[in-house]
């Protein structure tokens, strides 16, 4: 699915710079389930936005199903990035002013559908989430489980192959968040690959690998056996 090799970033801070990623090594196939761990401030949303090519690398190699990155103009960059990648955030993202349906549908409309089989598809993905029956609130008739089960399955309207997540329950009571989780884990069952960041270790359990960020580098990369979350739901 994707190859990181030797990637750096640093920010400028006046007149300095601050190295957050230090040569990061990360390979995840396809089907797999990623916690990306760390403290406050270690480049955890960074790394996941380079990955998501919402932001890019100061070097450093980065190939995504077969193709490198920086070989990529931007036009292309942003055509790839719809069709390959979904993106869940912490503060879900909605538009205000949208309807459930409407948020679902907004993907789809960069993919060149009509107007009637976008509705469709994402009445579909809202089925799936359960919340059909919302399709016409608009996000702050909600509460934060549902807001992000309409994340999701906006971010899954495009059908992505790798859904990028971060701390898609850091806004989420524990029950909340273990139900997100449980729709989570099962998107993964059906063979979704998914990369998440949290800093929750009861959350990174319920993922098949933790790998852990320190001082810019992975210092620990480990596989785990996977926590339903379902049980606490
Ligand atoms: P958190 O757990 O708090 O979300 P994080 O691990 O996601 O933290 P990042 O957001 O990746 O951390 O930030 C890593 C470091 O880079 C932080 O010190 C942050 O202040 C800095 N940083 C992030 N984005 C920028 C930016 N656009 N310009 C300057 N510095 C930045
Ligand atoms: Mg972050």
């Amino acid at each position: 699915m994707l190859q990181i090799k030797n990637l750096h970033k640093s920010y400028p801070i006046g007149d300095s710079s601050l190295h957050v990623l230090k040569g990061i090594d990360l390979s995840v196939t396809d089907g797999e389930m990623v916690a990306i761990m760390g403290s406050s401030g270690s480049g955890k949303s960074t790394l996941l936005n380079i990955i998501g090519m919402l932001d890019e690398a100061d070097s450093g190699e980065y190939v995504l199903d077969d193709v490198p990155i920086k070989n990529l103009t931007e036009k292309k960059a942003a055509i790839y990035r719809n069709k390959f990648l979904g993106f869940i955030f912490q503060s879900f993202n909605l538009i205000n002013y949208k309807n459930a349906l409407e948020n679902v549908a907004l993907p789809l409309y960069y993919q060149g559908l009509k107007r009637k089989e976008r509705q469709e598809k994402a009445l579909f993905h809202l089925e799936k989430v359960g919340l059909k029956e919302w399709a016409h609130h608009l996000p702050n008739e909600l509460s934060g489980g549902q807001k992000q089960r309409v994340a999701i399955a906006r971010a899954l309207a495009a059908n992505p192959k790798l859904l990028l997540a971060d701390e898609p329950t850091g806004a989420l009571d524990t029950k909340t968040s273990y139900e997100i989780m449980a729709f989570i884990q099962h998107l993964n069952d059906e063979g979704k690959t998914i990369l998440m960041v949290t800093h929750e270790e009861d959350i990174a359990n319920m993922c098949k690998r933790i790998v852990r960020l320190k001082d810019g580098v992975i210092m620990e990369d480990t596989k785990v056996d996977q926590v339903r979350a379902e049980q606490y739901v």
